[in-house]
């Protein structure tokens, strides 16, 4: 399979826990911006304090901030051998500034994870993570339909996107990418 990949879907549907597994079995790192962003958070730095209140609304952080927390990621020794990146791009400018960046070396695959609306507002009130209130996971949904789902068109111009239904189990789900992927 391709070792320079990203993972699209809507929140909730089990990116992060699908990117971590997948990463760990072939061996890329995993780059999610929102684990760098809380990381920010939990630091206290600046660009935290920043985030924080942003993030807790539902709201994208803006386009800069996360550009260039991962075009220096993508600089990192350990990304030469491939990269999944999980919440990222979320944006149009997102996904031309990740284009540029990775010219010389495309992506290969782009994994879209696709489940329910409703299956996923109850699985992130389940969750329970401190920016789960019902009123941000709404306007969770609502920042992804408007700007992170036209993002599908954008990959399937370059014939990356791999669909994968992403309504099951955990091993379920990982299977389907796994077959996705191995086509
Ligand atoms: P995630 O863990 O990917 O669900 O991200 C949690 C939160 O971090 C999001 O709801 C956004 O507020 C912020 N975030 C993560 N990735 C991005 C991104 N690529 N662009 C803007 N905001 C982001």
């Amino acid at each position: 399979m391709g070792r320079r990949a990203l993972i699209l879907g809507p929140p909730g549907a089990g990116k992060g826990t699908q990117a971590a597994m997948l990463c760990k079995a072939i061996g890329i790192p995993h780059m999610s911006t929102g684990e760098m962003l809380r990381d920010h958070v939990s630091r206290g730095t600046d660009l935290g304090a920043r985030a924080k209140v942003i993030m807790e609304a539902g709201d994208l952080v803006p386009d800069d901030i996360v550009i260039a927390m991962v075009k220096e990621r993508l600089t990192a020794e350990d990304a030469r051998c491939g990269f999944l990146l999980d919440g990222f791009p979320r944006t149009a400018p997102q996904a031309e500034a990740l284009d540029r960046e990775v010219a010389d070396q495309p992506l290969e695959v782009v994994i879209n994870l696709e489940v329910d609306e409703e299956e996923l507002v109850g699985r992130m009130l389940a969750r329970g993570r401190a920016d789960d209130t019902e009123e941000t996971v709404r306007n969770r949904f609502v920042v992804y339909r408007r700007q992170t789902e036209p993002l599908i068109e954008h990959y399937e111009k370059q014939g990356l996107i791999r669909t994968v239904d992403g309504l099951g189990t955990i091993e379920e789900v990982f299977g389907r990418i796994c077959t996705a992927l191995a086509s």
